[in-house]
């Protein structure tokens, strides 16, 4: 497991969440699409619309909730769909919200489907009806809520329910970060640590951070310690390179759990197509954390292939770990 990704936010990662649009940097397409929603809701004098956000672990997805909230001078009330075990969790937080509030629910698809079915008239109509009793005595109460936004985020759209994705709009696909962005994502970051860094340190963190900002500000955090115990205090490209060698990340910022995916479907499946299942039992993880953190980067950066018939290792993967690729072609087979 990837401990950074997996971890709740600690206060570091806190103090280091933009507070602004303006310094939430990279995800251009959905920024200026969120901006349009905010100003349209804010001169119509309505709630805004409700949002969807996905991506993988660390994009920013909760960044984004919290700076929709400030932007359209709302509370923002944080759960997540773990979180919400029973209908009456959920009827608690909706009878709690205020017209225009933002409600923002984390791994959205793992809301639970009876709380889900909840949800629907809750977010469509803005009403919760809520069963009491059983037997011949049930009977249905209805609660009319106030306007409010729903921002839900997911690390799967793929396993959200058809009606559930039907009630948001265009879903806001968040992708893996350029190295040039998370070079000034970077820069701002030791701006804030008061960490002296040269634009090649950054440079040199960035492309190994796996496209994501919350890696690039664990990497920042190791490479100023170790610059200030062995650098006076600076962080140039090479002792950026020097730190994070010491704590073996790979120059392209592929993990120990990455190295041994590829490892599994190459020596232990041939090559594949293997299932991800077979693969998260021959690494030791867990299926969905393979799916959702390390799947993702090994097929963006061209590692792995996804087929209908599972798993393929393509070429770059053999080579990166020191072995020849099969004869041209043979992985284009499946
Ligand atoms: P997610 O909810 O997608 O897992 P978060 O919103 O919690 O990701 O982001 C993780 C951390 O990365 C945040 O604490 C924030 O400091 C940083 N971060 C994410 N996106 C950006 C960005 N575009 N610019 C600057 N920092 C960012």
């Amino acid at each position: 497991m990837n401990p950074v990704l997996n971890e709740p936010d600690s206060p570091f990662d806190l103090a280091l969440r933009p507070a602004d649009f303006s310094d939430f940097h990279g995800q251009t397409k959905v920024k200026e699409q969120l901006l349009v929603m905010v100003e349209a809701a804010k001169l119509r004098e309505e709630s805004l619309d409700h949002v969807l956000l996905c991506g993988p672990p660390g994009l920013g997805k909760t960044t984004l909730a919290n700076l929709i909230a400030s932007a359209v001078g709302s509370r923002l009330h944080t759960t997540s769909g773990p979180q919400i075990e029973r209908a009456g969790d959920l009827a608690g937080i909706l009878t709690n919200l205020q017209e225009r509030d933002i409600l923002f629910i984390d791994e959205i698809h793992r809301l639970h489907p009876s709380v889900e079915e909840y949800l629907y008239p809750a977010i469509e109509d803005f009403r919760l009806d809520i069963i009491i009793d059983q037997g011949p005595k049930a009977r249905t109460i209805r609660i009319d809520l106030p306007p409010f936004t729903l921002v839900g985020a997911t690390t799967r759209a793929g396993m959200l329910t058809s009606p559930m994705r039907s009630r948001f709009g265009i879903p806001n696909r968040l992708d893996y970060y350029t190295t040039e962005e998370l070079q000034h994502i970077l820069m701002r970051s030791a701006r804030l640590m008061k960490v002296e860094m040269h634009p090649g340190g950054a440079h040199e963190i960035a492309r190994r951070s796996r496209g994501t900002p919350r890696i690039a500000n664990h990497l920042l955090r190791w490479v100023r310690d170790f610059a200030q115990v062995k650098a006076q205090s600076v962080v140039t490209e090479e002792v950026a390179g020097q730190a994070l060698t010491m704590r073996d990340i790979d120059e392209t910022g592929l993990d120990e759990m990455d190295i041994r995916v590829l490892e599994a479907i190459i020596s232990k499946f041939d090559g594949g197509p293997v299932g991800l299942n077979s693969v998260a039992v021959a690494v030791g993880e867990d299926a969905s954390t393979l799916e959702d953190v390390h799947e993702p980067f090994l097929v963006m950066q061209g590692f792995i292939k996804r087929t209908p018939r599972g798993r393929v290792a393509m070429p770059s993967a053999y080579r990166k770990l020191g072995l020849v690729p099969p004869l041209s072609g043979q992985t284009e087979l499946f």
